[in-house]
């Protein structure tokens, strides 16, 4: 009976507001609230796209007092502008408190024209204090819950839907409410922030709140007919693998039917599995991961081939276009600020999966008259590593411009640099770029098609030349046991949970976490790198004369829309703040990208082969076939 008393609700009290809906009172009251230091900011809307939705209400709180101001000034309700607020919400002096800021930035700017300022974000905060954890959420009930032990009801948020209805009490309180428990929930937060050093990457998450706007709110121009041919490619290809291997698996049946129409249905796993069995392959399942290790017989590469055009078809098909938004006419991805380790997540569509070839990108592309501008991190995993390791051979690569993967495959082969062969500088790439993600003897072995003890060979005399890399890893991992946490160079934490000592998968899971650990330290920098890159990025185009915007943040690369007559001074800033965000944190081996310019999201420079040499040509033009084309020596690609 107890857990009656425990779910017993303490609900709010009353709030103290005021329902303000002429301009005259708000002048008036927002004179008084521009001397406030900190205020509380929240908006009831009539839905969660900025694009279909209004704002009806806008709460500004001051920790005793809210007020509501009604914002529907093209109703008979309020004559209340936009206008009005921006001095205050755009102000450097008075610091913003928000729930998921995101959400009501993007609304005010759609509808004000303007972004929220110098913000602090109690939903990021809670996300930085359980990176890696699977606690409770981080929406407000959970932090009222938490922090207050008060239950809210967030039922009335559900009634605002209806733009033109008169508000009651009931709501006018819950809009009240929503804003007056955001300065409670910050003072309690706070001493956590101190204690555990996140002041950094707390300002680094709340700046970074505008480049996530932009880019969910800028979308990017997508070429449904180029999509649809790619389509239909894809399909003819399935068809094609699919008769393949059911003619090739058709003798494991006893019939043949009549009119040629297969007995196999490889769809169907059992039916699959059994098929391969019987053609003499015994493997206990059908996965992806199963088959991939027989890539190498013909029906299984072609059965792979089947398989990765259906998941394209169904993931990326028809789905795609549905997403284009009806306002914009332009794709627009949802970003998830951080995962655990503290990069971003793309959903609904995701973009981080499209697949890296330049085919699929070719049709997400720019405006009329403008232009893409691609710019990737190069190597930025392999940088971070250099500079969190200090390795000395790592520094001396990059200081005199060595290539590092041919001078690691001289150090481990004991090979002079100039007779490195392609496989030996492929060997050391693996290595360079797998090691921080826990590869083993095993991993490298299938790799490079050698034998696990050669590959276990080659790892020692790696770690024998890289004894920094291997001091940083080894620290890295042997700290994240002892704290449970490890850190990023913004002091980012990602914990990681463990059970009671003594638990029989104690020490799977202790492994699991060493492995885990040596990677979070390069990705969760990675993040932080990233981040203030797209923040300088962002200000920068801001000031430029131009409409340039940033359009999206994929893994590690940008791409940016700008006037084509703007091209290369906007391709100038977006290098210039990929490296700038960079050396915030790192100073011993700098961020060195290359932009590309196009019509279209693009992914590597030319790299035509011209009398031995690549050609590095970085622009490219849609000729009248709508084929790419390196403008410096015309390859098409
Ligand atoms: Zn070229």
């Amino acid at each position: 009976m107890s857990t009656v008393f425990e779910q017993k609700v303490i609900r709010l009290p009353k709030p103290n507001y005021s329902y303000i809906k002429s301009s005259e009172k708000a002048k008036e009251i927002l004179n008084t609230l521009s001397n406030y230091k900190v205020l509380e900011i929240d908006t009831e809307t009539t839905g969660l796209d900025p694009y279909t939705s209004k704002v009806s209400l806008l709460q500004i709180g001051t920790s005793n007092k809210a007020y509501i101001f009604d914002m529907r000034s093209d109703t008979e309700f309020s004559d209340i502008s936009w206008d009005l607020f921006k001095p205050i919400l755009t102000s450097a002096n008075i610091l913003k408190l928000l729930q998921n800021a995101v959400f009501d930035m993007k609304m005010i700017k759609v509808h004000g024209g303007y972004y929220i300022k110098n913000i602090y974000d109690t939903m990021l905060v809670e996300q930085l204090f359980q990176l890696g954890l699977n606690m409770r959420g981080a929406d407000l009930e959970s932090l009222v819950y938490k922090y207050l032990r008060i239950t809210i009801d967030k039922e009335p948020r559900n009634t605002f839907s209806d733009y033109y209805q008169k508000f009651e009490p009931f709501q006018l309180e819950y809009a009240a409410n929503d804003v007056l428990v955001l300065n409670m929930i910050r003072n309690l937060q706070i001493p956590k922030i101190i204690e555990d050093e996140l002041k950094d990457v707390c300002r680094l998450e709340f700046e970074f709140t505008k480049p996530m706007c932009e880019m969910e709110l800028n979308g990017i121009c997508f070429d449904i007919n180029k999509h649809r041919n790619i389509l239909c490619e894809i399909e003819a290809e399935k068809e094609k693998y699919k008769k393949i291997v059911e003619s090739k698996l058709n003798f494991t049946k006893n019939q043949i039917t009549l009119f040629d129409i297969s007995l196999i249905n490889i769809d169907s796993n059992a039916q699959l599995l059994e098929a391969l069995n019987k053609y003499g392959l015994s493997i206990p399942n059908t996965d992806i991961k199963t088959l991939s290790k027989y890539k190498d017989l013909p029906i299984i590469d072609e059965l792979l081939n089947y398989r990765r055009a259906q998941k394209f078809i169904s993931t990326y098909g028809e789905n795609l276009i549905a997403k284009i938004h009806s306002i914009t006419n332009r794709l627009h991805t949802e970003f998830r600020q951080m995962v655990s380790t503290g990069r971003m997540s793309s959903s609904n569509p995701n973009l981080q999966n499209i697949p890296k070839k330049q085919i699929y990108r070719g049709c997400f592309v720019s405006k009329f008259d403008y232009n893409l501008i691609t710019a990737d991190m190069s190597s930025c995993e392999v940088r971070i590593l250099a500079n969190l390791s200090a390795d000395p051979l790592f520094l001396h690569c990059y200081k005199n411009n060595i290539d590092i993967h041919t001078k690691t495959a001289s150090e481990i082969f004991g090979i002079p640099m100039g007779k490195i062969k392609k496989t030996d500088r492929d060997a050391a790439k693996a290595l360079n770029f797998g090691i921080f993600y826990g590869l083993t003897n095993i991993g490298l072995a299938i790799r490079l098609g050698i034998n696990e003890d050669k590959a276990q060979e080659i790892i020692n005399a790696y770690f024998k030349k890289y004894k920094g890399v291997k001091r940083y890893l080894d620290k890295s991992a042997k700290e994240a046991v002892i704290k449970r946490f490890s850190k990023s160079i913004s002091g980012r934490r990602r914990y990681y949970p463990f059970p009671e000592l003594g638990h029989p998968d104690f020490n799977r899971i202790k492994m699991g976490v060493e492995r885990q650990a040596k990677n979070m330290g390069i990705q969760g920098s990675n993040a932080d790198v990233l981040k203030q890159g797209m923040i300088y990025l962002v200000d920068r185009l801001e000031k430029f004369r131009s409409d340039a915007k940033l359009l999206l943040v994929v893994h590690d690369e940008a791409v940016v829309e700008c006037h084509k007559s703007d091209r290369y001074e906007v391709a100038k800033i977006v290098e210039q703040s990929i490296i700038d965000g960079f050396a915030d944190y790192f100073d011993l081996v700098p961020m060195e990208t290359q932009a590309l310019i196009g019509p279209c999201w693009l992914k590597n420079s030319c790299g035509n082969k011209i009398s031995d040499k690549d050609c590095d040509g970085t622009e490219f033009i849609f000729d009248s076939d709508s084929k790419l084309q390196c403008i410096k020596c015309g390859n098409k690609i």
